[in-house]
């Protein structure tokens, strides 16, 4: 605290000195949420204390202003018809579309039916439509994801299945958490620990940029349960070829 106040006594004009305090209790607020990060699983999206304080629409006017900054910092003409619009669009996209996975209440609930017909086979949802966003570099993650289970008494409605990959994807993402996210909700809302996710997925940030490789593919898995054991991971993976 000794910088920030030796910082606060310069001779700093107003706007310095609400920028330094500013920044401060930014920097201050980053220490605390690290902190708890350790705390959490390594599985949960690394989220702010306050992740939900605003609501989407605070979070819209706030992206906007500081997306219309760094399109400014980039030199372009806001006051262009083109561009005029781009900030509160990114904006609207990013809480409400693209990032709208961070909400707790978008999560689809898993509605489970009696497995009356005693099916005891393998469920494959197959060629999942994947849109996930990297974290690293926030362009998208574009891929097919293959989820299996093995009912324990419990079924799922189909869609659900597509939802959940939905909702996990709909966030700053690595494939690694995501395939595990999914996994982990799935054990969870089927009471099984059969689960299979496999995430086939072309990486935007390594296609498009760096290394420019537009022909590298990703593949993630999570095995639990059944799967663990050769002869069920063979029949999935025959499945899914
Ligand atoms: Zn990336």
């Amino acid at each position: 605290m000794k910088l920030r106040e030796t910082s606060l006594n310069m001779k700093a004009n107003g706007q310095l000195r609400r920028d330094l305090e500013q920044n401060a209790d930014e920097i201050l607020h980053k220490v605390e949420s690290i902190g708890d990060a350790h705390l959490m699983s390594d599985l949960e999206t690394p989220l702010r204390k306050d992740a939900f304080v605003l609501s989407p629409e605070e979070k819209v006017n706030r992206i906007e202003e500081k997306f219309a900054d760094i399109l400014q910092i980039l030199g372009l003409d806001l006051s262009d018809d083109s561009l005029s619009g781009t900030p509160r669009r990114v904006a609207k996209m990013y809480v409400n579309e693209i990032f709208q996975g961070l909400l707790p209440e978008n999560k689809p609930q898993a509605k489970l039916f009696d497995n009356k017909y005693r099916y005891g086979q393998m469920l494959l949802e197959k060629n999942i439509t994947v849109h996930s966003y990297c974290e690293h570099h926030l362009v998208p993650i574009i891929g097919k994801a293959h989820v299996a289970y093995i009912s324990s008494g419990k079924v799922i409605g189909l869609s659900k299945i597509n939802r959940l990959v939905r909702y996990f994807s709909k966030r700053p993402q690595v494939q690694e958490r995501l395939t595990e996210q999914i996994g982990a909700e799935l054990k969870n809302a089927l009471q099984t620990e059969d689960v299979a996710v496999y995430i086939d997925a072309e990486h935007m940030c390594v296609a498009t940029r760096g290394v420019e490789d537009a022909s590298s593919n990703t593949i993630t898995v999570h095995y639990s349960g059944k799967f663990k054991e050769e002869v069920y991971r063979n029949e999935f993976l025959k499945m899914i070829s």
